[in-house]
C-alpha cells in the first residue's frame, strides 16, 4: 500500500461535531426468555475504545453496522435491537442506527444511499475491518464526502497482516486448511511466494494428494484444480499430510458418533474418506510450526467440530500457541477452534474478519482501505 491509513486523532477536540462510525457489530444472538440477546459481545467490546475516545473528545457519536443477511428488506429477526441493548450497557451515550442491510442500496454501493447516510455528519470513521473487503455504500461513499479515518482496530489488523507478509521474521510458516480447494487456492499461491513453508491440511489437501498420484477414496476432491495443485507442489514449499484419519465413505460425521475411526497411510482405500490429518503429519506440522518466526493460520486441519476429528487441528493450534513467533490466526473456523481449545490468548493476533483477512493477504489491499486512503478530504 502506498500510504498510511489516516487516524481520527488528527481531528483533536470534537465538541459539537457529529461523527458516524461504521462498525462491525454482527454478533451472534440467542433467544433468552422470549427475547434475542447477544451471546458473544467480542466485536462490541472491541469497538468501545474508539467510541469512548470520540465521546471523550466531545463528539456526538452515531454507529452503523450490518447484522445478518436480510438482503435489502426489513426482516424482524435482523433488527439491531439486541446489539443496541448490549452496546448501551458497554458504552452509554452512543446511538446505533438500524441494520444497514435493510436498505438495498447498501450492498449495491448505491451513491444516494451512502450520501443520505452521511448527511448531517462532520466526520466518518471506518472501524469495520471485517466488512472492508466489500465495496458497500457505508464503506465506500462517506470517505468521498467528509473527512474520514480508519479506526484503531482497522489500522492494527491491517498493519499486523501486512507486516507479517512484507517483513516476516523467518522462517515464515503459513497454514491453510478448510473444506474447499477452490476457495483457497489463490491464497496458497500468494503464500507460496511469500512464505518459506505453506502447510496445507483439511479437505482441500486431498486434491493436492491426487496431484501427487495418491488415492483418496471418497475424500473431498475437485478435479478442476489438480494441475494447479501439482504446480504448487513443484515449488517445493507446500507441505501436505501423508497420513489421515477418517471413516467409511457411507458413514456420517460432524457431531461425533459411534462409528470407529479408521487410520490411513498415504493412500486412502476406495470405500473410505479422510476427515483429519493423521498423527505422523500432525507431529511433522507441529515441528515446522515450532521453528517458525512468523505464522499465519487460516482454516482447520480436519472436521474439528466432530471430536473424533479434532486432533489434527488441536495439534496445530497447540504448536501455534506454544511458539514464540508472531502468530496471526484468521478465519471463522480457525478462530472458533482456537477458542474451543482455550488457546486464544496465546497467539499474537486473532483476526476478526475472516473474508477480509483472506482478501488482504491475497491482494495486499481492500476496497474500504483504498476508499480511506484516496479520500480527497485526507489530503
Ligand atoms: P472453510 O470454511 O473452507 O474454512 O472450511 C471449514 C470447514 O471445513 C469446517 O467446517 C470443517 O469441518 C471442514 N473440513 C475440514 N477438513 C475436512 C475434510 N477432510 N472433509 C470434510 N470437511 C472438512
Amino acid at each position: 500500500m502506498d500510504a498510511a491509513l489516516p487516524s481520527h486523532e488528527r481531528w483533536g477536540r470534537l465538541d459539537g461535531r457529529r461523527v458516524l462510525v461504521r462498525a462491525d457489530l454482527n454478533a451472534p444472538v440467542t433467544m433468552v426468555d422470549g427475547a434475542l440477546r447477544v451471546s458473544d459481545d467480542f466485536r462490541l467490546r472491541a469497538t468501545v475504545p474508539l467510541l469512548q475516545d470520540l465521546l471523550n473528545r466531545g463528539a456526538e457519536v452515531v454507529v452503523c453496522t450490518h447484522f445478518g443477511r436480510p438482503r435489502g428488506h426489513v426482516v424482524e429477526e435482523y433488527r439491531v435491537a439486541p446489539v443496541r441493548q448490549r452496546l448501551d450497557e458497554l458504552c452509554p451515550g452512543v446511538t446505533l442506527l438500524e441494520n444497514l442491510r435493510f436498505s438495498p442500496g447498501e450492498e449495491t454501493n448505491d451513491y444516494e444511499f451512502g450520501a443520505a447516510l452521511i448527511d448531517g455528519f462532520d466526520y466518518y470513521v471506518n472501524e469495520a475491518f471485517g466488512a472492508s473487503h466489500r465495496a458497500h455504500a457505508s464503506i465506500m461513499v462517506p470517505p468521498t464526502l467528509v473527512p474520514s479515518a480508519a479506526g484503531p482496530n482497522l489500522r492494527r489488523e491491517t498493519e499486523m497482516i501486512l507486516a507479517a507478509l512484507e517483513q516476516p521474521v523467518r522462517p515464515f510458516v503459513a497454514i491453510v486448511g478448510g473444506a474447499k480447494v477452490k476457495d483457497k487456492l489463490a491464497l496458497v499461491k500468494v503464500l507460496c511466494e511469500k512464505a518459506d513453508t505453506v502447510i496445507v491440511g483439511g479437505g482441500m489437501s486431498y486434491t493436492f494428494a491426487v496431484a501427487e498420484g495418491r488415492s483418496i477414496g471418497g475424500s473431498l476432491f475437485d478435479a478442476d484444480f489438480v494441475d494447479e495443485c501439482a504446480a504448487l507442489l513443484a515449488s517445493g514449499r507446500v507441505l501436505i499430510p501423508h497420513d489421515a484419519r477418517g471413516l467409511r465413505r457411507d458413514q456420517t460425521f460432524g457431531r461425533g458418533g459411534p462409528e470407529p475411526v479408521m487410520s490411513f497411510g498415504p493412500n486412502i482405500p476406495d470405500d473410505a474418506m479422510g476427515l483429519d490429518v493423521g498423527p505422523v503429519s500432525a507431529a511433522q506440522f507441529a515441528e515446522v510450526i515450532e521453528r517458525a518466526g512468523t505464522i499465519l493460520w487460516n482454516g482447520p486441519m480436519g472436521v474439528f467440530e466432530d471430536p473424533r476429528f479434532a486432533a489434527g487441528t488441536e495439534a496445530v493450534a497447540r504448536a501455534v500457541a506454544a511458539s514464540s513467533a508472531t502468530s496471526i490466526v484468521g478465519g471463522g473456523d480457525s478462530v472458533a477452534a482456537l477458542f474451543s481449545f482455550g488457546l486464544q490468548d496465546q497467539v499474537s493476533f486473532v483476526s476478526t474478519g475472516g473474508g477480509a483477512s483472506l482478501e488482504l493477504v491475497q491482494y495486499g489491499d481492500l476496497p474500504g482501505l483504498r476508499a480511506l486512503r484516496e479520500s480527497k478530504w485526507n489530503a
